[in-house]
């Protein structure tokens, strides 16, 4: 059956062809110690690499250059090239070098040190709320710089944000740019791309991709953060796009009785239906909430998250075996990233 897709090789689909980075041929166990997996995604493999000639740390990320029998050298480009345009963003990990092997092309990343904040919000102890505001300004610096030079990131979720420092608790770094998009070259992007629970509903529905469409997903992972739940999470795929589509979301979790009323009306602005209801980057940074003086020591409330109350049948996913488990978590399959030719009805795709 046909499936409408845009062509990525063509350029025309907000790609980027042009780097400006060389790609280097020498062995890279030659210079580096490779010394562990720090993550993986479908097509990409990041390891923990330390220069020998330095001691310097870096992120290796392996990118497949064949994924499903086709060529990706184009994207693997694009996602330098994104890297490039992002060099002057301090809120981007800075990429060093890149090295080329026979499977794959590899980024020697800035090494993030301080893990995703993922990590913060599947864990029973939250952040302290002056620790979340500052955590999301720095994510809307990064998202707002981007979106000045006319690029959206398209994958913003807690798993793409890394601390550059777990103790203390550093600043943030975006990465995983496999999914960014230029803006305004070929007039408007519709494409279905991203990860069910972290998706727009225009992303769903076909409408076009804008700026804004970031702007939703940083309103997910402020949810995230606060509550340790993910709001659009169903018991399966289809149940967390009905989810997403009608904006079915709850606030009356346990956890926003815990932080300031404010934190919710931050949350309400950016999760709307419409893209054009959504503020900008730089209008959140204005939200009170963001600049909120928090009195008092900064130190995580004395009661570990529970998690939100679930009705049957209802928005709330039933809970992994063990709730708490990130593996296990990450395994559910509303996790897993989606792409238009994998999971969309064809139906959905035919406009
Ligand atoms: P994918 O496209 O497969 O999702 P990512 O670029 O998101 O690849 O990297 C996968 C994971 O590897 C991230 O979620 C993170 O845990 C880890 N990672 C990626 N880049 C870095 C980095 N620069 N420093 C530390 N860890 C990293
Ligand atoms: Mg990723």
């Amino acid at each position: 059956m046909a499936r409408k897709r845009l062509d990525s090789r063509s350029g025309g689909a907000g790609l980027l062809g042009d780097i400006q980075t060389p790609i280097l041929g020498d062995p890279l166990d030659a210079l580096y110690h490779l010394t562990g997996e720090l993550g993986r995604g479908k097509f990409a493999v990041v390891k923990r690499c330390v220069e020998k000639a330095t001691g310097k740390v870096f992120a290796a990320k392996f990118l497949k250059k064949r994924r499903r029998g086709r060529d990706c050298r184009v994207e693997v480009i694009h996602e330098i090239a994104v890297l490039e345009l992002a060099r002057n963003n301090p809120r981007v990990v800075n990429l060093h070098s890149v090295y080329e092997t026979d499977h794959d092309i590899v980024l020697l990343l800035e090494y993030a040190a301080g893990g995703e904040i993922f990590d913060h919000c599947a864990s029973e102890e939250p952040l302290p709320e002056v620790q979340i505001t500052r955590l999301i300004r720095q994510t809307l610096e990064g998202v707002h710089l981007l979106h000045q030079s006319g690029v959206v990131h398209l994958d913003l979720k807690p798993q793409n944000i890394l601390l550059t420092s777990l103790t203390p608790l550093g600043d943030i770094k975006i990465v995983d740019f496999g999914l960014a998009r230029r803006l305004g070259t070929t007039g408007e992007l519709r494409e279905i791309l991203g990860t069910p629970e972290y998706v727009a509903p225009e992303i769903l529905n076909y409408e076009p991709i804008t700026t804004a469409t970031d702007l939703w997903s940083v309103g997910v992972i402020a949810y995230m953060l606060v509550t340790g739940e993910s709001p659009f999470a169903g018991d399966d795929k289809q149940e967390t796009f009905l989810n997403v589509s009608q904006v079915n979301v709850d606030y009356s979790c346990e956890a926003f009785s815990r932080v300031s009323e404010l934190a919710v009306d931050f949350i309400r602005k950016l999760l709307l239906k419409t893209p054009e209801d959504r503020p900008s980057a730089a209008d959140c940074m204005t939200h009170p909430w963001l600049w909120q003086q928090f009195t008092g020591p900064e130190v995580t409330p004395s009661t570990p998250r529970t998690p939100c109350e679930r009705s049957s049948g209802g928005k709330w996913a039933a809970p992994p075996e063990d709730p708490e488990d990130k593996e296990n978590f990450l395994d559910s399959p509303h996790t897993k990233r989606f792409r238009f030719e994998e999971d969309i009805p064809v139906g959905e795709g035919e406009h």
